[in-house]
């Protein structure tokens, strides 16, 4: 009898990077053993079930980042993948509006990145055209993507898991990896549903892939810092206010794009999300705390090096956070209409934040590499819009450093 790991690959995480890696892995590979292990009950639990559903067209990316090529492409596959698979799915294009003079160097910027990314169809517009296409939002001129659209990303990861399991994948739910031991020439998994043996890992743990990379001996050179985006959504009767999608132009100096309405697949209008420090990396209330996990982001350099350099807009978020007036004056910016009356609390979602120790925020896609594993360490937005390419990525890799046949 063979005394083989049952398991070729074991990917940990069922979000939709780790959905993908397996899909992938199996559609090239077909006779592959492959595993997917998820602690929580469903796929999509975490940040792949809680966020905008937008479907980046590849805008804001510095040119020539991992983000700026995946994301053009990204978009593409996606927006084929809903059609052929049944997923509803609507390109709305999206409006960047500048309401301030000051922001207005920012959106030729944003002109130039997203020109130089090879994204199709984008058009400075002035006043008027901008009233043409969102007529409640109040831009002196704007940014028009018609390429960007909508989608909800947790039927996209339903779909990805059918696919890996009719592949003959085994995706094991409510079973959480607590520790990784080398025994012989395999790896074992330690986990809450028994021992899985398996070759080669793939981490794909999102706010825990920091944690994760070290069970399995890889010192990460980051840290996850959870940070909470919250929502309201407009009240029925206000949602006609919002056409498609309308963002303000970004901050630089922020990787997180600034409270936007995002009229949704799930049939309402969203506003936001925030972007509030978490007390816990699963705190999507912001009643949740872990003292264990506040202790490590505490006693983590680069977190007090980053308050130092963004302690601004720090406050600002935590203002946002806290009084709702503050949420509803950033949204008047591009809607002037609207008003605390017309937004009811919404959901929330937490982004996975790569922070590293000098403090700075990583905002590329970071894939690391280690002995027979591969880390997604940094998988932010647009990730969901990515997930099939990243995990065409992955499987490159791993081709590669696995030596797959
Ligand atoms: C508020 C918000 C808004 C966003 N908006 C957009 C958007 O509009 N468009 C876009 O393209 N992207 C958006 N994103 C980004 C996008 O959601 C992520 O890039 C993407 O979901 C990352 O997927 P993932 O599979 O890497 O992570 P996750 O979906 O977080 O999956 C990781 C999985 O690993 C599991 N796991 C962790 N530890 C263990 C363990 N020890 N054992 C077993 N399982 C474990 C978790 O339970 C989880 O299911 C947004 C993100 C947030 C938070």
């Amino acid at each position: 009898m063979s005394n083989a790991p049952p398991h070729d690959v074991t990917v940990i995480g069922a979000g939709l990077v780790g959905l993908s890696t397996a899909m992938h892995l199996l559609e090239r590979h077909p006779r592959l053993k492959v595993a997917v292990v998820e602690k929580d009950p469903h796929p999509a639990s975490q940040q792949s079930g809680h966020n905008s559903g937008v479907i980046h067209s590849g805008i804001y990316y510095r040119p020539g980042s991992f983000k700026a090529r995946f994301c053009v492409e990204g978009r593409a596959a996606m927006t084929r993948f809903c059609v052929e698979n049944d997923v509803p799915v609507r390109t709305c294009g999206k409006l960047i509006v500048a309401t301030r003079a000051d922001e207005l160097p920012r959106l030729d910027l944003l002109l130039e990145r997203g020109t130089a990314n090879g994204v199709e169809g984008l058009e400075m517009v002035g006043s008027e055209r901008a009233r043409e296409i969102e007529p409640h939002a109040a831009a002196i001129r704007a940014l028009w993507a018609p390429g960007t659209g909508i989608v909800d990303f947790r039927r996209v990861a339903a779909v990805y898991l059918d696919r890996v399991r009719a592949m003959g994948g085994e995706v094991r739910f409510d079973t959480r990896l607590s520790r990784v031991v080398r025994r012989g020439g395999e790896t074992v998994l330690e986990t809450t549903g028994g021992e899985v043996r398996t070759r080669f890992l793939v981490n794909c743990a999102g706010l825990h892939s920091d944690v994760v990379a070290r069970m399995m001996g890889v010192a990460p050179g980051l840290r996850i810092i959870p940070f909470r985006g919250e929502y309201y959504t407009l009240e029925k009767e206000r949602e006609h206010l919002v056409r498609g999608l309308i963002y303000p132009v970004p901050d630089p100096a922020f990787p997180f794009l600034g409270v936007h309405f995002t009229r949704t697949m799930k049939g309402y209008v969203e506003a936001g999300p925030n972007a509030v420090l978490a007390t816990k990396r699963e705190g999507y209330r912001k009643r949740d705390f872990s003292p264990a996990e506040v202790i490590g982001i505490l006693g983590y350099p680069g977190f007090w090096r980053m308050a130092r350099r963004q302690w601004r807009a720090g406050l600002r978020e935590l203002h946002r956070s806290f009084r709702k007036s503050g949420f509803v004056r950033s949204l008047q910016h591009l809607i002037p209409e609207v008003t605390a009356e017309d937004l009811a609390p919404g959901g929330s979602g937490v982004r996975a934040q790569a922070v590293t120790p000098g403090g700075a925020l990583v905002d590329d896609f970071r894939i690391e590499q280690g002995p027979g594993t591969i880390h997604v360490l940094n998988a932010p937005s647009p990730g969901a819009t990515c997930s099939l390419v990243i995990g065409r990525h992955i499987v490159d890799l791993a081709e590669r450093s696995f030596g797959l046949e």
